[in-house]
């Protein structure tokens, strides 16, 4: 008898009569929710073949993101205050989150998606799911870690979010509190505490209103972190192809039947779509439209030293919307959502805002910078209407999707790739919300 993955009252595409058997599996997409994906596939006896457009895993929106992996800040960005701030970023190219004004007519539908779900209640909704998958993925993080034995630039030493308005940071501390029913470690900090946690903010001791600490939040980068594990698929027998394009999916409802790639034609006998911002594209021709926008964020590395104004700890910076993490010799600062589609210009007006709201905090550092030595980058993150991902089977028999971890596919992805792995190869997946995930939600069928 067939029977349902996430023990839901499913519809038929939902359902699953697979066993154990040793599947086919194909993998479009090696960022880090594809490549997540294939491990787990691999672990559980599959054959798998990994493919990426790029020449190297991990070109684009994987790259150079914050480095946190944050159980404690998996909140979507829809919430009722940003519903009412909107409007008045159009067009300011200083705000953290920036709606470029031609993209508009192109993005209705999405943005009246969006704005629904921006309700309090929904809100609350999708963190605390959000917040489950990332605490799930932690879990799934440190038994890969232990598996694989990959170096990633990985610390353990959680992360801090600083205040400079007393007011956020109540709020703040409310919201902090709320989340540990949940699990979620924190502690409130004033400044000599933040300080302690982290002297390299000495400079701006003044200014500071405190800060809270989730003690069990990670960090690491992201882009090492999956090429080191492509490396270990292909150590382990997987088919990793980069530098190969799929051009289009082939099949209908019933199924699909292969992919084109520029090289080749693929079968397998199931099949991963985990192509970011590229998936609803690839997806549309099979009758599938996902709601899915891409959303443009920032980042700037800097080589940096041992010295005593460099952080250890990873700070977000909540005023700003920034994150500073040191990766081993680096410090990435990452930051901004800039609603302007596909478009992946590196605009040096948007870097210039990332790099100088993260270095507010570290004046010191600032001021002995090599600015020749900063690397700047740029990619879109795939947001879906609600901030959840979009897991699992979709409405076609053998397709299955990890798509649309939005900021937060470094924090999800461990957790992610297992549940999907799961689905595909027809195993009651351990993450007991993952029905809720599905694309079903947005009555794709
Ligand atoms: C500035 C910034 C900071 C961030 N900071 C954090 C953070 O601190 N913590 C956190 O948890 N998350 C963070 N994120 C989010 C996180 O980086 C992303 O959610 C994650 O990298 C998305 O992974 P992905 O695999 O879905 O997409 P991608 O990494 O974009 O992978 C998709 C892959 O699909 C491939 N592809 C697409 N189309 C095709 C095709 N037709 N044929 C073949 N291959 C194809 C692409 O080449 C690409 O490699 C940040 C994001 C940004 C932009």
């Amino acid at each position: 008898m067939p029977r349902c993955i996430d023990g839901h009252q499913c519809p038929e595409w939902d359902r699953t009569e697979y066993g154990e058997t040793a599947l086919h599996i194909v993998v479009i997409g090696g960022g880090l929710m594809g490549t997540a994906t294939a491990w787990f596939l691999l672990e559980a006896g599959h054959e798998v073949t990994l493919l990426d457009r790029n020449p190297e895993l991990a070109a684009e929106g994987s790259y150079a993101n914050g480095g946190i992996l944050h159980a404690g800040h998996a909140a979507p960005w829809n919430s009722p205050a940003v519903a009412g701030q909107l409007l008045r970023w159009v067009g300011r190219e200083a705000s953290p989150l920036l709606l470029r004004p031609g993209r508009l007519p192109w993005m209705t539908r999405w943005g009246l998606g969006f704005l629904r779900h921006c309700r309090a209640r929904d809100h609350e909704y999708v963190k605390a799911l959000n917040t489950r998958l990332a605490l799930y993925g932690r879990d799934r993080m440190a038994e890969l870690r232990a598996a694989t034995g990959i170096e990633y630039d990985g610390d353990q030493r959680g992360s801090m979010k600083i205040f400079r308005d007393r007011a956020a940071l109540d709020a703040a501390q409310s919201a902090a509190e709320a989340l540990e029913p949940l699990g979620i470690r924190s502690r409130t900090l004033d400044a000599d505490g933040v300080l302690e946690q982290e002297p390299a903010l000495a400079d701006t001791r003044a200014s500071l209103a405190g800060g809270i600490h989730f003690p069990d939040d990670e960090s690491g980068d992201a882009c090492r972190f999956v090429r080191e594990l492509g490396r270990v698929l292909v150590e382990r027998g997987a088919s990793v192809r980069t530098g190969e394009s799929v051009s289009r999916i082939e099949g209908d409802r019933s199924g699909v039947r292969s992919v084109v790639t520029d090289r080749d034609i693929i079968q397998g006998d199931r099949y991963v779509l985990a192509a970011g911002v590229d998936a609803p594209a690839l997806v549309r021709p099979l009758g599938l439209r996902l709601p899915i926008e891409p959303a443009k964020g920032y980042s700037v590395t800097l080589p940096v030293d041992d010295g005593a104004d460099v952080p250890r700890v990873p700070l977000i910076d909540e005023a700003h919307r920034v994150v500073i993490t040191r990766l081993g010799d680096r410090l990435r600062i990452a930051g901004t959502v800039e609603f302007t589609g596909f478009d992946r210009t590196i605009r040096l007006s948007r870097v210039e805002v990332v790099q100088r709201q993260g270095l507010s905090n570290l004046p010191s550092l600032a001021s002995r910078l090599d600015p020749d030595k900063v690397e700047p980058w740029a990619c879109l993150r795939a947001v879906s209407i609600d901030g959840a991902p979009v897991l699992g089977a979709s409405p076609i028999p053998n397709l299955f999707l990890n798509t649309a971890p939005g900021h937060l596919g470094w924090t999800f992805a461990a957790g992610a790739g297992q549940v999907v792995a799961d689905q595909v190869g027809g195993r009651v997946t351990g993450f007991d919300r993952a029905g809720e995930l599905s694309p079903r939600r947005f009555g794709l069928i």
